[in-house]
């Protein structure tokens, strides 16, 4: 181990008798490490926004006598409000989630339920990019976990499913059950991801083409979000993915079935 991960204390025991403590710390230092570097990139990222808000509440106030420009500056102040808004909440749960711990008391989580609040949180985006979201798959499947971090993570893989997905295309959203996990994947038409980049499309505040991207008024925390419920469950996400073809994204969890619930559940559109 290199010495500055390692600390030791030495404390005699008698004339002869030498006790000498070494305690590793590699594991600390690399928490210490990412949490100082999420705390850099954080401060780097609210600093966008804010300086935009900034910026168009001065122009705001310099265009006082044109109601048009006034109404446009108006509405890119919302656009970055709401940018903002998405980052500090992202960032909140990001924290949370950070530390990978185990859940401590997990409860019942109804897939039927997760995926309908899911398909719910990107609807009014959905209809503006004339998207309809599909779901199907299996009725009644239920794992041991936090129900709100899961939802998240399929509300995350929908609302990224349609950001990056052209007009008038389909989204899917399946649930299915494997011997001891269950599985939810997210299928688009979309852009897909360079394969180079498939590697990084999990770390904090990476995004593929962020110039291209900053109209979806993402913040690349997401996927990262999914991953880290993935790993406080135990589970695991995987992702497929093909240039102008589209991605699925499947989140594998352990979990069971309730057989006595569960059935073919038949397509729904929306
Ligand atoms: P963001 O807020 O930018 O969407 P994410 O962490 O959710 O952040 O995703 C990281 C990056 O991965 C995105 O910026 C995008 O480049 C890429 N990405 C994620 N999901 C998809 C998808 N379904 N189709 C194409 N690219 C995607």
């Amino acid at each position: 181990l290199p010495s500055r991960h390692v600390t030791a204390r030495v404390a005699p025991l008698g004339s002869r008798l030498v006790l000498v403590l070494v305690e590793d710390r590699t594991r600390e230092r690399r928490v210490e490490s990412v949490r100082r570097d999420f705390v850099a990139n954080v401060s780097h990222e609210l600093k966008t926004p804010v300086g935009a808000i900034r910026l168009l509440a001065e122009a705001v106030s310099d265009a006082a006598e044109d109601p048009e420009a006034v109404k446009r500056f108006a509405g890119r102040m919302l656009t970055e409000s709401d940018r903002l808004s998405r980052l500090v909440q992202q960032v909140i749960e990001l924290s949370r989630l950070q530390g990978d711990e185990p859940l401590e008391t997990p409860l019942a989580v109804d897939l039927d339920e997760v995926i309908r609040v899911a398909v719910d949180t990107s609807a009014i985006d959905a209809e503006a990019k004339r998207i309809s979201i599909v779901t199907g798959g299996t009725h009644g499947l239920q794992l041991l976990g936090n129900p709100e971090q899961v939802t998240a993570a399929v509300a995350n893989l929908v609302a990224n499913a349609v950001s990056y997905s052209d007009c008038d295309s389909t989204v899917l959203v399946t649930s299915k059950a494997e011997e001891d996990t269950v599985e939810i994947s997210v299928v688009d038409q979309g852009i897909g991801i360079p394969e180079r980049e498939i590697d990084r499309i999990f770390e904090r505040f990476y995004r593929v083409d962020p110039a291209r991207h900053r109209s979806t008024g993402g913040t690349g925390l997401g996927l990262s979000i999914v991953k880290h419920v993935a790993a406080t469950h135990g589970g695991d996400v995987r992702v497929w993915s093909a240039e102008g073809q589209g991605s699925t994204f499947t989140l594998v969890l352990p979990g069971n079935t309730d057989t006595s619930r569960a059935e073919a559940r038949t397509e729904d559109p929306d």
